[in-house]
């Protein structure tokens, strides 16, 4: 089965069910949120009531509840030394939240040297995910997913050798996994044309069951450009058909395509079009013109 879904609002009021409600507006049978604004580190407290409608909601919907991921903060940057103790501290309360909202996926951006250099950069990431990591140890069922990155700045993940670098010195690994995100891939210099010399490249290096989610964009920049703009579905460089070529590839399995496009004019969410069109694999030119009209 085909699971694909978006990026969902999460507000304090409604938590879980509010998102799962916006993501059944845009017939999705999976969804992504972060659990508070992801650009800043204020969180509120996981209200249980509102996690357990959600989930019997889903139930009743015979909707998978592994399907559902969260994304980190992306402030967040555990290769930076000043605020290392803040960072851990704070992924180790988002691993407690997200477990404790039954999720099974968090997404996070491994992080950016920031001058220090790659090898310290990388290290840092592999000493902070150990601390978090082993701080939840004995009551964690969520596996961290790093995300491959466009090498925006100095955003390390951008290749799948960095990847297996952090994977292969995390000492609990059967909580560490890969979150693809096809713009920042373009953006990172792979030929999305060619995916599946990615994976294979992928799989010998690190393995394939080790990818939990995809990310869906259309990238506003060529190949290589290191930029990470993400454009809607068929409107941007790797264009209709590629997408839905790495869409529907057997060897991701059932994991969750998740969209994290662009509001149209900035107000008008695409998803539900989107989604759509991707279901039917069929490319409407006059998607933007139709979302506006919503
Ligand atoms: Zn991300
Ligand atoms: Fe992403
Ligand atoms: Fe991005």
């Amino acid at each position: 089965m085909l699971y694909i879904g978006s990026h969902v609002g999460f507000n304090k009021n409604t938590q879980r069910l509010g998102s799962l409600e916006e993501a059944l507006k845009y017939k999705a049978n999976c969804f992504m949120f972060y659990t508070g604004a992801p650009q800043n580190t204020t969180r509120c407290e996981i209200e249980d009531g509102l996690t357990l409608e959600a989930l019997s909601k889903m139930k009743e919907l015979g909707m998978d509840y592994s399907k559902v991921v969260v994304h980190a903060p992306y402030i967040i940057n555990l290769c930076n030394e000043n605020n290392f103790d803040f960072s851990t501290n704070f992924l180790t309360g988002e691993v407690e939240r997200v477990n404790k909202l039954g999720v099974k996926y968090m997404v996070l951006h491994p992080g950016s040297h920031v001058g220090l250099g790659e090898e310290i950069g990388l290290n840092n990431i592999i000493k902070g995910l150990n601390i978090v990591l082993n701080n939840v140890k004995d009551h964690n069922n969520v596996t961290i997913l790093l995300e491959t990155m466009a090498g925006k700045g100095s955003e390390l993940g951008k290749t799948t050798e960095e990847l297996k670098y952090i994977i292969d010195n995390i000492e609990d690994k059967s909580h560490i996994g890969v979150c693809l995100d096809t713009c920042h891939l373009n953006d990172a210099g792979y030929d999305l044309t060619k995916f599946d010399e990615y994976l294979d490249n992928f799989d010998k290096l690190i393995g394939i069951e080790k990818i939990g989610c995809i990310h869906i964009n259309d990238s506003k920049n060529e190949i290589n450009a290191h930029k990470d703009r993400h454009e809607n579905i068929g409107f941007g460089t790797i264009g209709f058909n590629t997408l839905i070529n790495v869409i529907y590839n057997e060897r991701l399995g059932e994991i969750p395509r998740i969209l994290e496009t662009p509001y149209v004019d900035k107000e008008y969410p695409p998803y539900k079009y989107e989604i759509e069109m991707i279901r039917e694999k069929k490319f409407d030119n006059n998607l933007i013109e139709k979302i506006k009209k919503q």
